[in-house]
């Protein structure tokens, strides 16, 4: 039986190690940390539980996909519930915007917005699902290491027709009448951490995920999910080893033949996944004889800033997911990715899970889950100094959306900065969608799934192909799992 090493046990390391090891692999998981799941992570005090990471479940199907292929049955393991009310959209002028799965009452939404863009609405959902089913059947099934068969006419002419010289933007700008409805449609390009003055139209698939296939909870938190896999990874033998960090790929003859713990102890294997983000595991933990100039200059995807707020208070205008919009987008982004600093009037995600699910926060309470997109790390802002003031801001500025007596109604509370993730997860500068799509040829330029250096070296997570995101990280980890089995066939 071969034997395959997972360096990480984020989604995507535990989405290849469960397909491996299902397909009489002989697989061995190590992680750094203390626990699994990587960016997927939670915290539990006081009586408030808060998923620290990601806290929209989409593309539900992936998911399913994994658990089939190992013949099991996911409600057996999770449950995924549908949101109906996807997010709330609060401006500040008091307006709102209630996006639903019904896709009536989002249109009936869209009419007290802007009454004729109901007729762009349903226009531009059909485009994006046109371009989701090519995505579907071509990025999305096939690693880049097959971009030849990609490029041969069959697809060729698919991808032409998604592909765009026009930023998404520029696309809803094209789309919509209403300003603020093309603000919420240009916020998909931070579903992977991008910009969407310069993203391309291509993303405009993404509102499809959400409004056509459904946003989704996972009962008792989105840390359930990692929890599921690695319930699922041990019970078809793999070794998952947490606290144990790796320090070097080692290669012999361009050839992945093991790694070297930080603690010394070497380990031998077949192949090496490295979850580990990508552009860090060149950097670090490949001889720099291979080391890619192209790939360290990548530009990573945003990061984020994250308050956790236990307060002894509801706030009933709350949805699950919300979103409280600056007033300047396009000024938002020129600081998040030109001046590379956190932005002044910042528009503020907050997910209250503790609105669907009461296992999350004490009766008369909310688990308020504050995140912002937030530049990658660099020299311009030094959080352990910022943190505190960026924090006042953020609370003054709900407080003015309507949530009244939120700063002294904070019961528990913690900050996670651009820094923390960096440090905890060992992203490319405290990304956490890998690398950003800030371009026309992004899509192109990920890191393949096999490594084109070194035999035997492959790579799962966000930044690899086909992108970040807990579903699409899935399946990077579904296409290494299924190259390494094809070569072993030889
Ligand atoms: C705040 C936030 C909000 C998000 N929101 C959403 C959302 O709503 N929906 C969504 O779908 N996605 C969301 N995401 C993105 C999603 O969580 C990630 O894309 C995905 O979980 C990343 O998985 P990954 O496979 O790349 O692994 P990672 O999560 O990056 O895990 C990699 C693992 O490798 C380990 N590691 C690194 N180096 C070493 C080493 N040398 N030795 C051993 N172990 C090592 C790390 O400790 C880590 O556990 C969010 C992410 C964040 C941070």
């Amino acid at each position: 039986m071969k034997k395959i090493i997972v360096i990480g046990a984020g989604l995507g390391g535990l989405s290849a190690a469960c397909r491996l090891a299902k397909s009489g692999f002989d697989v061995l998981v190590l992680e750094k940390n203390e626990t699994v799941g990587g960016k997927v992570n939670s915290v539990e005090a006081g009586g408030y539980k808060f998923d620290t990471g990601a806290s929209l479940l989409t593309m539900r199907h992936v998911f399913e996909d994994l658990f089939n292929f190992c013949e099991r049955r996911i409600a057996d393991y999770l449950t995924i519930e549908p949101l109906e009310l996807i997010c709330r959209y609060f401006w500040s002028d008091g307006s709102r915007f209630d996006a639903s799965g019904d896709l009536r009452k989002t249109e009936n939404e869209i009419a007290k917005l802007e009454p004729r863009d109901v007729e762009n609405f349903r226009k531009y959902l059909a485009d994006a699902r046109c371009k989701y089913e090519i995505a579907e059947k071509t990025f999305l099934a096939h690693s880049l290491n097959d971009l030849p068969k990609l490029l041969r006419p069959k697809y060729l002419k698919d991808l032409l027709h998604i592909s765009s010289t026009k930023t998404l933007a520029a696309h809803n700008e094209n789309y919509f009448q209403s300003a603020k409805l093309r603000q919420v449609f240009n916020r998909f390009a931070t579903y992977n951490g991008s910009s969407p003055y310069k993203t391309p139209a291509t993303f405009a698939l993404v509102p499809f995920v959400e409004f056509g296939l459904g946003a989704w909870y996972a009962r008792g938190g989105i840390y359930e999910i990692p929890r599921a896999l690695e319930r699922l990874a041990k019970e078809f033998g793999v070794e998952i080893r947490t606290n144990c960090a790796v320090e070097k790929i080692v290669v012999e003859n361009k050839k992945a033949v093991g790694v070297q713990l930080e603690n010394g102890e070497a380990l031998k294997s077949d192949c090496v996944v490295a979850n580990s983000d990508a552009v860090e595991t060149c950097r670090n933990l490949i001889d720099q004889e291979f080391f890619n100039e192209k790939l360290d200059k990548r530009e990573p995807s945003s990061s984020g800033f994250v308050l956790l707020l236990g307060v002894k208070k509801k706030f009933p205008q709350l949805a699950h997911h919300n979103i409280f919009f600056s007033d300047d987008y396009r000024a938002e982004f020129d600081a998040l990715f030109r001046d590379l600093r956190p932005a002044e009037n910042p528009t503020v995600y907050v997910c209250a899970s503790s609105r669907t699910d009461a296992t999350q926060s004490p009766e008369t309470s909310e688990n308020l889950f504050v995140l912002l997109n937030a530049p990658h790390t660099n020299s311009k802002t030094d959080w352990k100094i910022e943190a505190k003031s960026y924090r006042d801001l953020i609370i003054k500025k709900l407080e003015s959306f309507g949530l009244e007596d939120l700063g002294e109604s904070i019961e528990f509370e913690q900050i996670i900065t651009p820094e923390d993730f960096e440090n905890k997860y060992r992203t490319n500068r405290g990304s956490i969608y890998g690398v950003s799509s800030n371009g026309i040829f992004s899509a192109f330029l990920r890191v393949p799934n096999r490594s084109r250096q070194i035999k035997n070296l492959y790579f799962v997570g966000g930044a690899t192909h086909p992108g970040g995101g807990m579903p699409l990280v899935l399946l990077s980890g579904k296409m290494a799992a299924e190259m390494i089995a094809k070569a072993a066939e030889k």
